[in-house]
């Protein structure tokens, strides 16, 4: 049911964003709009488009969707202090499978990641999986992550508790 009434009613189409957050190391957390929470990945070496890279995503927690649209520095002395901006962001199609199974499918429509990605946990682990973007027209064999932080971002950046504890 879940899936008909995404795919034909665009108003409702769930959002996907990837944070870049400047922790003590960086990372980027993936997130998923599912069932009223954004599901959340950090994911060390960010996403890619290259269906070859296998890029961990270990499971931490759902964070509430006013979340998606943080960024900001999160103070000292917070969990995860650094600067968070948002990477990418965008509607995306859910093609299938659940979290609890350890394995779903769906198409991203952002400005940088786009089509079908898998996320699957990794047999026999509690909060690692991989996320792997899928053969298609929009794979890029070549592709290599850009950082969007810039020091005159940074700048534009405030110190800002986020509205739930960040990971
Ligand atoms: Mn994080």
């Amino acid at each position: 049911m879940l899936i008909i009434s995404i795919r034909y009613n665009k108003d409702s189409m769930p959002q996907f964003i990837i944070h870049e957050h400047h922790a003590t190391h960086l990372h980027f957390d993936f997130r998923l709009e599912i069932e009223g929470v954004l599901k959340s990945w950090a994911v060390p070496k960010g996403p890619s488009m290259n269906p070859k890279d296998k890029r961990l995503a270990i499971m931490v927690d759902d964070h509430t969707l006013e979340y998606g649209s943080y960024e900001g520095i999160i103070p000292k002395g917070q969990y995860g202090a650094g600067a968070v901006v948002i990477w990418d962001a965008g509607d995306y199609e859910f093609l299938g499978g659940n979290v609890q199974d350890g394995r779903i499918e769906f198409i991203l429509h952002g400005k940088k990641l786009k089509g079908g990605f898998i996320l699957t946990k990794m047999s026999g682990r509690k909060k690692e999986w991989l996320l792997i973007k899928k053969r298609d027209d929009f794979a890029k064999d070549d592709f290599v992550i850009k950082n969007m932080l810039t020091p005159e971002l940074r700048k534009k950046l405030r110190a800002k508790v986020p509205s739930c504890t960040a990971s």
